[in-house]
């Protein structure tokens, strides 16, 4: 969700370092984008800005050596070319980016409004470059940034650049900022993959920071302006090359690079595995937390942890975290599941677990992350680089995880590791039987033409119904509801109606009876059943056999639903790499 990504330096091609930029971080997912140039020896900025996707070539033919450019997700302002970002002030000499939130930007606005500047957008970042031009008037630049930022409430991060000076200033308190330290020249973005073709030297900015680019890299406390040592980290990795390959999306590249997720994770984490196990035994009270798909992974692992390990774990999603903190003490442990790592839901409930002393685990995609640097225990998934909005890997990477530790916790490590070599391999079968995926392509073309489809799972295909549920709705509109079988007789059956999908988990463990009673239930009101399952039944209308991998069956129910969600799309059109609306990484409040 939203990318920044600046520089100052040497090179006289700023505009089109920017974009290359903006191009890595556009998977984040953005509505609208802008680049903003200082040109005209040092009078004011050429800013280009638009809605919709970056084009395919920058298109920004003046040199600069000095520019910064952002990918917006609207939240103050419809998606327009004028609440593009940068923002500028009257003066047009200060430019600003911004991600996140300024929560009191109203009361800020009508005082500037008073003092006459003129406002074209209708975002609550343009406070920023006009409060900035007040400041201005009484102090240096530095200062005035320090100090507007210090005004602003909420989770923000903001890039400013001052035509007169060569210096990009950078503050944040919500928003992933890395800054990259080059050979006279520095970059700013808001992920690491966009700096690493660039430099190898590093400072992950910590919230309440502000950097100072320039002819040297300062770093500044914030609220008062302390200045701190910078911690120049040397990133040793490249960046992973991520391209959709032989495949038409990403989606899909990640759809089937599953199996190797799998098999990676149950043969080469046994250390990583034993150690977070330990700490999880160590704790009293632990919390499981996510948002969205991750959410999904942490109600599996509520179930795996009480059916394998017979412990006793809560989950709630991460922004209802907050409300349910009171009892967290020094001896609680939050498990956050977050592929980005920058989830800003998570990330504020981890502060907040912090300050009341409790210990965080984090189990992540990404090195270097908000979530991997603040916890006490890192898990790196190695799921490799997850492009697609719509995730898929990064889940059955997670769920994989949860299976691992759950049997290490008893003693059985090994046995969670058998279970994932068979799910690696029924996965597989699934991905490349002819068969199974024409079935998969004709469910598609069915559900294509419908408003609503319902998916019932009972147990641990719970939290499967309401992923595969998300999947669907992610990438091909059509409202898909995830339900515990036992719920449907509490109201939504109200919903059924002649024809109306309704896909049925029905694994070979002890909810077998109960949920195809359910599916009976659907049946007899008219609704078609799909039936994924170890054997067909006579209440099934179409049947797509998943074999009995024991706590594996969870994620290959999945992975079969993430294939249907995606030929959904494409028989509708639509890009399932970059679904309207969504953002990968959810920055903002
Ligand atoms: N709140 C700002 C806006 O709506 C920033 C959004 C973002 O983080 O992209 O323009």
């Amino acid at each position: 969700m939203c990318g920044i990504f600046a520089y100052t330096g040497e090179k006289n091609n700023a505009p089109e370092l920017i974009f290359e930029g903006l191009k890595s971080l556009e998977y984040r997912g953005y509505d609208s984008w802008g680049i903003a140039a200082r040109i005209k020896e040092k009078k004011g900025f050429e800013v280009e800005r638009n809605t919709g996707k970056l084009p395919l070539k920058n298109s920004f033919a003046k040199k600069s050596d000095f520019a910064i450019g952002h990918t917006r997700w609207a939240t103050h302002g419809g998606v327009t070319v004028e609440n593009a970002h940068p923002h500028l002030d009257c003066t047009k000499k200060i430019a600003v980016v911004h991600n996140g939130i300024i929560e009191n930007y109203e009361s800020l606005k009508k005082d500037l409004l008073k003092k006459g500047h003129k406002f074209t957008s209708d975002t609550d970042t343009e406070v920023v470059p006009h409060l900035i031009e007040e400041y201005l008037r009484k102090e240096g630049f530095a200062s005035s940034v320090r100090d507007v930022f210090n005004l602003l409430k909420g989770f923000n991060a903001i890039v400013v650049s001052y035509a007169p000076s060569s210096e990009i200033i950078a503050c944040k308190n919500g928003s992933p900022l890395i800054a990259g330290v080059g050979k006279e020249e520095f970059f700013l973005a808001s992920d690491l993959s966009a700096i690493l073709p660039h430099t190898k030297k590093v400072i992950f900015l910590n919230d309440n920071q502000m950097a100072i680019l320039g002819k040297n890299v300062r770093i500044f406390s914030l609220p008062k302006g302390r200045q701190l040592k910078p911690k120049i980290e040397k990133i040793d990795f490249d960046p992973e090359k991520s391209s959709a390959g032989k495949y038409k999306h990403f989606m899909l590249k990640e759809i089937y690079e599953q199996p190797k997720v799998i098999l990676n994770l149950a043969k080469n984490y046994s250390t990583q595995i034993g150690r977070l196990s330990k700490v999880i035994k160590e704790a009293k009270g632990i919390f499981l937390i996510g948002a969205g798909t991750a959410y999904h992974a942490c109600l599996s692992g509520v179930y795996l942890f009480s059916r394998i390990s017979k412990k006793h774990i809560n989950t709630v999603f991460a922004s209802e975290f907050n409300y349910l903190e009171d009892f967290l003490n020094k001896k609680s442990l939050i498990i956050a599941l977050s592929q980005s790592g920058e989830t800003v839901d998570v990330i504020e409930s981890l502060d907040r677990a912090k300050e009341k002393g409790s210990k965080i685990a984090a189990v992540t995609n990404v090195l270097g992350s908000t979530i991997y640097r603040l916890s006490d225990y890192k898990f790196l998934l190695g799921a490799g680089p997850e492009k697609a909005v719509a995730s898929t890997k990064a889940y059955t990477a997670k769920l994989s995880v949860l299976i691992l530790l759950s049997y290490s916790l008893i003693g059985k490590g090994k046995r969670g590791k058998e279970i994932l070599i068979e799910t690696a391999k029924e996965t597989e079968r699934i991905l490349n039987d002819k068969k199974t995926t024409g079935k998969i392509k004709q469910l598609a073309s069915l559900i294509s033409k419908k408003e609503h489809v319902f998916i019932i799972g009972r147990g641990l295909s719970y939290p499967s119904a309401l992923e595969a549920a998300l999947k669907i709705k992610e990438v091909s509109y059509i409202h898909t509801e995830g339900l515990a079988g036992g719920e449907l007789k509490h109201g939504p059956i109200a919903l059924i109606s002649k024809d109306t999908p309704c896909i049925v988990f029905a694994p070979n463990d002890e909810t077998y009876n109960s949920i195809i009673s359910n599916a009976t239930e659907i049946k007899a009101r008219g609704g078609t059943i799909i039936g994924i399952s170890f054997k067909n039944s006579s209440v099934f209308d179409h049947f797509i056999e998943v074999k009995d991998v024991n706590e594996g069956v969870y994620i290959v129910q999945v992975v079969v639903s993430q294939l249907l969600a995606y030929y959904i799309a494409i028989i509708k059109k639509l890009d399932p790499d970059k679904p309207r609306n969504l953002a990968k990484s959810v920055t903002v409040k």
